[in-house]
């Protein structure tokens, strides 16, 4: 057997050989495809697929993928049939803006992007089944994408409704309230404005409350669910109707904070209201108020809401409304701290208890009268009723329940509950995307595409560039907008909007397993045995988009009878930012690290390793271009352990290691924390080089190591002497009993007298049993007052005081 291994004695490590190698050898015995229905132990391991914005992968994608991929080996070698698939997230306005960059077009950039990602995905060397890719601009894709659209109508969940929606005007198209972050596209990051236009809209509201109670019992990232929930934003409280003077108009608001409604001092509507518009002859001073209107139209709802700017605002001269309670005479304001998606687009104002009224009524002299026993200028919190005719003397949550009871009883108002979240707007006035498969007919208004006529084709055309007309580029092709009515036959058009990527992505997981199907999108049999998906791994940053839309779609496919489960992700861990050379990655600073330079220089194992290194997941990183050059160095220790193979048996240190090791690797696995894992595989990695190994212990080294480094393990596992792949072999187990640390029973003398005996860790140092030794009660007694003069140690044997 010893001389297998010597050949290697004096073979350097080449990780371009040896990577290819493995890789070609993987592929033709497709040991990544898995058989969906034969699968006896489903393992569903996924990671966000990527969207393409720039020619290829950079090394922060490089950083998600491998760790979803190291998960993923480590749930093979646990015997399941781990099911790993990768795709591309191609249609939308990030891949459109930059062929528009780039001045070519989208099509021709797709093609050629498609083949870069999935070489440099191929580079890598996750454990892929390049058999169920999916591409989300693939007509096959689309098809199914343009179905979910029909099912969304078919259930009454996908409507048009005319309103102040989010409108970019760089990329020229409206957005959803989730793709504005901080006040700028998300995409692109320009200033978004407002703009009323008619839209497509999903009713994902009709789930909210859904959306937010599975948080309880979903096992995500923590703080992935504290963003969805204050995005979802429920609150309890009631409604209150107040009747504006001498106009058959009632002006409903929501409030939490009912029991204070004797101390409303005045009133408030946004500037998109319809009491502005209706009334206009009413109102004294309207030239000023379209005034206003105008101005704060081109504010993002960010700046309007932010508690460091000034509160403006302009009275409602000529309209009063009366506080139903008392039957006070109220003022009106318009103002834009007031927002139109949140409630009513109205509220009544507090200024004794809520710092943004009491800002605004100090600006505009309006009475403060204080309803909250308290000693603070501006109370918010709770406390007795005062001020308050029937509520006075109640406690906060008394006073609440008592004014919803009355207000109930004069009809003047109800018990109601207020979710900030908004139904997703999904029309884009773009290109690359699904067209929206909806025909208005002059007679018979909107009508659904008929399935059996899906998909409808995205039309070639040259000018594809948004023109901000509002209308989409599709508008242009008149061959495209000319059909006729499925229902009555007549001349129709087609909707020309596109609908948002983030729709593609919200069920790409899905059609993974089914990609075979032409005839249906999803195989329900599949579904049930694969879903719902097992571990999910990706970024932050989607917390309220790509995640939140998933679980909306999977609720409905879930109510028609697709999914077993109305959740997606059963497990889902966010990853932190990859930085690099201490700066965030971008474009703009030019610092974007292409992997594919590492992975040529140092092969694909190194990379993955240090990348893994660099930190807690859950932290993210720091590549530094120096770091991978040590990790290159262990790549090369960890080889050349294959001629430090004998046949000699282990000692038992070595033995120990091994086990903790083994331990110490799984624990870190299960817990996400590869950087640690690979900290112990370095010590284990020392050790053996010093002393060498017999074929057992680095065969389990192999097999620990292979989650990390798929090519150099298998290389390790071949050169032993083995046949079969490595993937085929189980985690190993560790011995209990032998990694726990041995002790031993430590003689204690006082003057070469044995006064004590105690129990210590093998090989302790002179300093931790002096320690010991000298906490013990026993001892203190015998020594009382005196001090040791001199303290004798004989390791793993005695220790004397001499006093
Ligand atoms: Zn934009
Ligand atoms: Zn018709």
């Amino acid at each position: 057997m010893q001389e297998s291994y010597s050949g290697y004695k004096n073979m350097k490590y080449n990780p371009q050989k040896i990577e290819k190698k493995w890789q070609k050898k993987w592929k033709e015995d497709k040991i990544y495809q898995i058989d969906l229905d034969k699968a006896k132990k489903p393992y569903y391991n996924l990671m966000m697929f990527p969207y393409p914005s720039a020619e290829g992968l950079h090394i922060g994608n490089m950083y998600a993928f491998v760790h979803s991929d190291v998960y993923g080996r480590f749930m093979r070698l646990q015997g399941y049939d781990v099911f790993e698939p990768i795709g591309l997230d191609g249609f939308g306005i990030h891949s459109e803006n930059y062929a528009i960059k780039i001045k070519e077009h989208i099509k021709d950039v797709s093609s050629r992007t498609e083949k870069n990602f999935y070489k440099q995905l191929h580079m890598i060397g996750n454990a892929y089944d390049w058999t169920r890719t999916v591409e989300t601009y693939k007509p096959n894709y689309y098809k199914w994408t343009q179905w979910l659209f029909l099912k969304m109508y078919e259930k009454g969940l996908a409507y048009r409704k005319k309103s102040s929606v989010n409108w970019c005007p760089s990329c020229k198209t409206v957005l959803s309230n989730e793709q504005v972050i901080s006040g700028r596209c998300e995409r692109c990051e320009a200033q978004v404005e407002k703009k009323d236009m008619e839209q497509w809209f999903w009713r994902i509201t009709n789930y909210a409350e859904k959306l937010l109670k599975n948080l309880d019992w979903i096992d995500w990232s923590e703080d992935v669910k504290v963003i969805q929930k204050n995005w979802i934003g429920k609150s309890q409280g009631s409604s209150v109707k107040f009747k504006i003077k001498n106009l058959d108009y009632i002006l409903e608001i929501f409030t939490t904070r009912p029991d204070t409604l004797f101390g409303c001092t005045y009133m408030v509507v946004c500037p998109e209201h319809e009491l502005l518009s209706k009334f206009q002859s009413k109102i004294k001073n309207y030239s000023d108020i379209e005034e206003y209107i105008k101005k704060s139209k081109i504010k993002s709802d960010l700046d309007r809401t932010d508690l460091n700017k000034d509160k403006t605002g302009v009275e409602i001269k000529g309209l009063m409304a009366i506080n139903p309670v008392n039957d006070k005479e109220i003022p009106l304001y318009v103002a834009d701290y007031v927002l139109s998606g949140y409630g009513t687009g109205a509220i009544m104002a507090v200024p004794a208890h809520d710092e943004r009224d009491l800002e605004f009524a100090k600006k505009f002299n309006l009475d403060i009268i204080k309803v909250l026993k308290t000693d603070e200028e501006c109370f918010t919190g709770e406390s007795v009723s005062i001020n308050s005719g029937f509520l006075n003397k109640l406690e906060t949550n008394k006073a609440k329940a008592e004014i919803i009871k009355w207000l109930e009883k004069k009809k003047l108002g109800k018990k109601s509950i207020n979710y900030k979240l908004r139904d997703w707007c999904i029309s884009r006035q773009r290109y690359w995307g699904p067209p929206i498969p909806m025909i208005k007919c002059k007679k018979c208004g909107w009508v659904p595409v008929p399935e059996k006529d899906l998909p409808v084709l995205l039309p070639d055309m040259n000018d594809f560039l948004p023109d901000g007309s509002g209308k989409g580029p599709l508008n242009k092709v008149k061959e495209f907008v000319n059909t006729t009515c499925p229902k009555c036959s007549g001349p129709a058009e087609r909707e020309t909007d596109v609908s948002d990527p983030f729709v593609d992505s919200s069920w790409y997981y899905l059609r993974y397993l089914s990609t075979e199907f032409d005839n249906q999108a999803l195989d329900k049999k599949r579904l049930k045995k694969w879903m719902p998906i097992d571990m999910y791994i990706g970024g932050k940053e989607h917390s309220v988009l790509h995640l939140l839309y998933s679980r909306f779609i999977t609720m409905v496919l879930y109510q028609l009878g697709y999914i077993p489960e109305e959740e997606p992700f059963k497990k889902f861990r966010a990853h932190g930012l990859l930085i690099s050379n201490g700066a965030k990655i971008s474009k703009s600073k030019g610092n974007i690290v292409n992997p594919d330079k590492y992975i040529n220089q140092y092969g694909a194992d190194a990379v993955r390793m240090y990348l893994m290194f660099l930190g807690d997941m859950k932290q993210g990183g720091d590549w530094r271009d120096n770091g991978i050059k040590g990790m290159y160095k262990f790549a090369i220790r960890v080889y050349d352990l294959i001629g430090k193979v004998n046949s000699k048996k282990s000692d038992d240190q070595l033995v120990r290691l091994l086990h903790q090791t083994i331990k110490g690797v799984q624990d870190d696995l299960i817990r996400l924390k590869y950087n640690t894992a690979i900290s112990k595989l370095m010590v284990l990695t020392n050790k053996i080089q010093e002393h060498g190994c017999n074929k057992e212990i680095l065969s389990k080294f192999a097999i620990i190591l292979y989650p990390f480094a798929p090519h150099l393990a298998e290389e390790l596992w071949n050169a032993l002497g083995n046949k079969e792949s490595i993937f085929k072999e189980k985690w190993p187990e560790y011995d209990k009993k032998l990694i726990q640390e041995k002790t031993l029973q430590l003689i204690v003398q006082i003057n070469g007298k044995v006064r004590d005996k105690i129990e210590v860790k093998t090989n302790i140092s002179e300093k931790e049993a002096k320690k010991i030794t000298l906490s013990q009660d026993k001892i203190k007694k015998w020594l009382g007052n005196k001090k040791p003069k001199k303290i004798i140690y004989i390791k793993n044997r005695l220790i004397n005081i001499v006093v």
